[in-house]
């Protein structure tokens, strides 16, 4: 059983109080590890060591092509140690292997990505009035908050960990306590690559201590967080004292809309990957199928077809398209769901159950699992389940597509299936969500920018706009004039 530390200022600690939480793979139900379970005390030993690496100037000054060469370094350091990460990663968070194979390759590129971009030009002078030259120069902001959640356990800690290094920042980091397998492989890979002492401090724990404590401290300056829109709102209260900036990656309930004139095997095929996709447990999932009239009885005698065929097992084999909900808990959340759906009314055509039999009855698995005359005001079409639970809506017109594609709290992701590019086009534009996709779902690129609309989150990740979140903009104006500017002249008596 593998035993998981926290690291700070670069040694490789217990919790102050020796505690410990079991970690389980979710295909088993089995304990695969133990991580120490960090205290209030922990954490701020954590971020006044953050605190201090950073005022000491040993990152944030170093020049960016030499922070650039420890990211480099790193993304190549991914590399070798590929097999053994997407093997942690199926372990720890359920996902099949190829899933876990796409994560990996992208957190290499990530790292990659912002080392490019950090050695760019970034400065821009403007030309004021004589004798002045402004020009405008980027700095980090200082100690930087990372808190993730479970989903995706390395790459979106990547996202935030690859731009904050990359902008000089130190980082006091907080996996999600259900999955720190791969976070706790990349911390031993920045001791391998020898990132300076303390720019990169990982703190474990439950939510409301460990993650609080850092959402609160007025020794955090910046706060990056990606999880529920509940915890999203619970932080931003916690981040007022000191006024942190923030940015927030929240949830969805994202609508997937299928015109007649769609290529169908395409849609089908799209609507089936958005959904069941990480068992559904993507923030950006398509969890709400739109599907024009005419073809709509078409579409869902296909779409459960498909659904049916899904070969849902452990990640570790090689045959498994769809795994097991991360935890026990999870998977009840994502079957209440499912009572409350046929409570309302909805019309399950698929699935709807745990699964029990083939030697998968200790996992927590769900079917993949298929509503119907459903209604917009339903909890099932209007809250984020995150598993393979998905809601088929029909409509008449553009309109009312665009009308139910927008009629919920969230805007992150949406996407438009049809062979007519000005109405896919004209449709994607009207779509209030930060993420959307024609002809395709689910593609995610380090240069795009990330984030959501409405309750789905305030900033971006990824791309120039993922590095901006953690510079501050600062205005230079120097004086090629030397000499008294005499405003208060008069009151001068000689
Ligand atoms: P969560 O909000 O429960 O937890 C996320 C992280 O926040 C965990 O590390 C958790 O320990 C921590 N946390 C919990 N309570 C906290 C508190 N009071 N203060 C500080 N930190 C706290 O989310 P989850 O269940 O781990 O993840 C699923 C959610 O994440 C879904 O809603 C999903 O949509 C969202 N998500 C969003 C994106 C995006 O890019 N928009 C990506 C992935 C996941």
């Amino acid at each position: 059983m593998l035993n998981l530390k926290m690291y700070i200022n670069g040694e490789w600690r217990e919790a102050i109080n020796k505690e410990k939480r079991n970690v389980l793979n979710p295909a088993t139900g089995e304990i695969i590890a133990q991580a120490a379970e960090g205290t209030i005390e922990d954490v701020r030993e954590a971020i006044q060591t953050a605190k201090e690496v950073f005022n000491s100037g040993i990152w944030s000054d170093m020049p960016a092509a030499e922070r650039a060469s420890y990211l480099f370094k790193i993304a190549d350091k991914i590399e070798e140690n590929v097999g053994e990460l997407i093997r942690l990663e199926t372990m720890d968070n359920g996902k099949p292997l190829r899933e876990a194979a796409y994560d990996i390759a992208d957190a290499a590129a990530c790292f990659r990505y912002y080392a490019g971009l950090i050695t760019k030009p970034d400065g821009i002078t403007y030309h004021v009035s004589d004798p002045i030259q402004a020009l405008v120069v980027r700095e980090p902001v200082g100690v930087c908050g990372l808190i993730v959640p479970w989903n995706y356990p390395l790459l979106l800690s990547v996202w935030k960990i690859a731009p904050a290094l990359a902008a000089g920042n130190t980082i006091v980091y907080k996996p999600s306590e259900v999955t720190p397998l791969t976070p706790t492989k990349l911390f031993q890979i920045f001791e391998e690559v020898e990132l300076p002492k303390g720019v990169a401090n990982m703190v474990m724990g439950a939510g409301p201590v460990v993650g609080n404590e850092i959402a609160e401290s007025e020794d955090v300056d910046l706060i990056s967080f990606t999880g529920g829109t509940k915890t999203g709102k619970q932080i931003m209260r916690a981040a007022a004292g000191n006024l942190k900036k923030l940015s927030l990656e929240l949830g969805g309930k994202s609508p997937n809309i299928i015109f007649a004139n769609a290529d169908f095997e395409t849609a089908v095929d799209y609507a089936l990957f958005g959904i069941y996709a990480g068992s559904g447990q993507v923030c950006a999932a398509g969890s709400r199928i739109l599907v024009e009239e005419s073809i709509y009885e078409k579409f869902v005698n296909r779409f459960v077809e498909r659904s049916k065929k899904i070969n849902v097992g452990p990640g570790n084999d090689p045959n498994t398209e769809m795994g097991p909900l991360v935890s026990e808990e999870h998977m009840d959340k994502v079957l209440r769901y499912i009572e409350i759906g046929k409570e309302e009314g909805a019309r399950i055509v698929c699935g709807g159950n745990r699964i029990k039999g083939n030697g998968l009855e200790n996992g927590f698995f769900v079917e993949p699992t298929v509503f119907v005359d459903v209604k917009p005001s339903m909890r099932i079409v209007q809250e984020e389940i995150f598993g393979p639970v998905v809601v088929i809506e029909k409509f008449k017109d553009e309109n009312e597509a665009i009308s139910l594609a927008n009629a919920t709290d969230y805007g992150l992701a949406g996407a438009v299936f049809t062979n007519d590019g000005a109405k896919a086009l004209r449709v994607t534009k009207k779509i209030r969500a930060g993420i959307t996709w024609i002809n395709t779902y689910h593609n995610t690129y380090n240069e795009a920018p990330w984030g959501g609309y409405k309750q789905s989150g305030i900033g971006r990740a990824l791309g120039t706009y993922g590095l901006d979140v953690f510079q501050e903009i600062k205005q230079i104006n120097i004086n090629l004039q030397v000499e008294p500017i005499g405003w208060f002249s008069k009151l001068i008596t000689k």
